[in-house]
């Protein structure tokens, strides 16, 4: 089945508003993007102080499952996209039958919203993903262990995926719709951006390696590009072209991969929007993700993806135990060095583990990259603070 979404038209010259549901870090890296292509950003968050409330031309403080907000944040749009997936889809359909543009659609976002309904679209379309099945806990586990538990939906940088080993792990598993997945035996993990405009033409960023905590399960390290073998590379890339084009996608896209210890590239996830495994792209290519995805949902023609340099990218999750009003301590030193690019995502609240920043790193190799984000890592840290 192929998912086609209409399309309004009068393009581009009429897309002067962007609408983006969420207005976390990723919404806030949009801003800069949208300035430069002459776009207002209006955002609608249920926090009034999240991230990019600071700069987007208004905030429409209401929730991602109020049909009124979203009602709200389309009138003051030409077109509505989203930044985070957590979005009712049911109020985004409401909003397409009323005249709006939504990019990507809200079928797109019915696909990827539950990770049970992209894995079989993922198998129906023949892309290469684990073998799964449906479970909800605490009825009985369909498959013997080890295998991977994943939450249907809401789950994000690790939080909603367990790895089952023991009856122990099973044990604490949460009750809530789910599905379970084969443990593959991963060599190592890809993911690639891809972008596509409203007239179906496609470009593709430069494959990245990812490296992951492996106690989080959370997105640690991006390197652009990857050191993968040739045939590798252009299977991610024919696999993301059949993606989009299987999604009829408008905008950017994140996909990540599997590469087991045969050599078998398989789909892990995709993400319908803006992702932490292209962040490199601000200061390392052409166009940056966040200027792609505003370039392909207001219609406009797509930019140029060539990486520049090699580029490293770490997420800054918040310290152990930190609480409260965030201290980024630690992160001046770089002013001034047009090799490290600091990204702090004004979060009014830190956590211990919350994403809270990212750096990223360019240099004239992989092997130079990696060594410099070492020695920085060991310099900074978001602590809290109780006012
Ligand atoms: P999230 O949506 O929270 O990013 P993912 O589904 O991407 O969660 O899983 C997070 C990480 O957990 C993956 O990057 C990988 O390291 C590990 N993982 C997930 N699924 C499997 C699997 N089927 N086999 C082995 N490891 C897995």
């Amino acid at each position: 089945m192929t998912i086609r979404s209409a399309d309004a038209p009068g393009e581009p010259a009429d897309v002067r508003v962007v609408g983006v549901a969420g207005g976390g870090q990723l919404a806030q890296m949009m801003l800069p993007a949208a300035a430069k292509l002459g776009l207002d950003v209006v955002v609608l968050d249920p926090d009034a102080n999240c991230s990019a409330a600071g700069q987007a031309s208004h905030t429409v403080v209401g929730s991602f499952d109020s049909l009124e907000a979203l009602r709200d944040l389309a009138a003051r749009s030409d077109v509505v996209t989203f930044e985070i997936e957590r979005i009712s889809t049911a109020a985004l359909r409401t909003l397409e039958a009323e005249g709006h543009r939504v990019r990507p659609s809200a079928a797109v976002l019915e696909v990827i919203q539950d990770k049970l309904v992209q894995k079989q679209f993922l198998e129906r379309h023949a892309v290469p993903t684990s073998a799964f099945v449906a479970c909800t806990p605490p009825d009985a586990l369909p498959w013997p262990l080890p295998c991977v538990w994943k939450a249907r939906r809401d789950g994000y940088d690790g939080r909603g995926v367990a790895m089952l080993r023991s009856a122990a792990d099973v044990a604490r598993l949460p009750a809530g719709e789910a599905m379970l997945e084969a443990l593959v035996d991963i060599d190592y993990e890809l993911a690639i951006m891809i972008a596509r405009d409203v007239r179906g033409n496609v470009a593709l960023y430069p494959l990245t390696e990812i490296l992951m905590d492996p106690q989080a399960h959370v997105m640690d390290t991006v390197l652009a590009p990857a050191e993968a073998p040739a045939a590798v590379a252009a299977r991610c890339a024919s696999l993301a072209e059949a993606v989009v084009s299987a999604l009829d996608y408008v905008g950017v896209l994140a996909i990540e991969f599997f590469v087991d210890k045969q050599g078998e590239v398989l789909v892990n996830e995709i993400s319908p929007r803006p992702h932490n495994s292209g962040h490199y792209t601000i200061e390392a290519c052409a166009t940056s993700q966040f200027e792609q995805h505003l370039r392909a949902v207001s219609g406009r023609e797509l930019g140029a993806t060539t990486l520049l340099r090699p580029a490293l990218t770490f997420n800054i999750l918040g310290a152990p135990g930190a609480q409260g009003t965030p201290v980024y301590v630690g992160f001046d030193a770089f002013e001034g060095d047009d090799d490290v690019h600091v990204h702090c995502y004004d979060k009014p609240l830190v956590r211990p583990g919350r994403k809270m920043a990212h750096i990223t790193v360019l240099a004239d190799s992989r092997a130079e990259a990696l060594e410099r984000a070492a020695r920085i890592r060991e310099t900074v840290r978001v602590e809290g603070k109780h006012d």
